[in-house]
């Protein structure tokens, strides 16, 4: 189990926004709000999104469950998160909601350690549908898909 605070993103928000609250959070992931349910959605997934225009996928793996029930913080309620984690399939588990962030906490520290670090995304110059992870990019400075230059930040 550990902890992050991510960006709470309406599913209607442009993509370049959503990187640039990414960026600010230092967070590789957001929580998308619909109706009373909770999404978190990792950076490739947004990336793979931009690239096809799709709409959100319907992914349960992603649900986040809200913690409904006398206040608690990660560091006071331990064991009662250990023991929802423990009986129920969810991997999110949303203790806060504030206007624009979540708290979440995860089932792993491994979770946290993929999501919390800096948000690098490469953009081309020619379309703004290409977009990519830098580890994704074939040849350094230069679109996977038209060969145009690609703007890495
Ligand atoms: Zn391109």
């Amino acid at each position: 189990m550990d902890q992050v605070r991510l960006p709470l993103i309406r599913g209607n928000e442009p993509f370049g926004a959503i990187v640039e609250r990414m960026r600010a959070a230092n967070a590789a992931a957001v929580v998308r709000r619909t109706g009373q349910r909770f999404y978190v959605h990792g950076l490739g997934e947004l990336l793979a999104r931009q690239q096809t225009r799709n709409g959100w996928a319907r992914d349960i793996q992603s649900e986040a469950s809200l913690w409904r029930g006398a206040p608690t913080t990660f560091e006071s309620g331990r064991g009662l998160l250990q023991t929802f984690f423990d009986t129920t399939a969810f991997n999110y588990l949303i203790l806060e909601v504030r206007d624009a962030d979540v708290l979440v906490v995860t089932r792993s520290e491994d979770m946290v350690r993929a999501i919390a670090r800096a948000v690098v995304v490469c953009t081309c110059q020619r379309n703004d549908r290409h977009v990519f992870d830098p580890t994704d990019v074939r040849t350094p400075g230069t679109c996977n898909q038209c060969f145009g230059s690609l703007n890495c930040n």
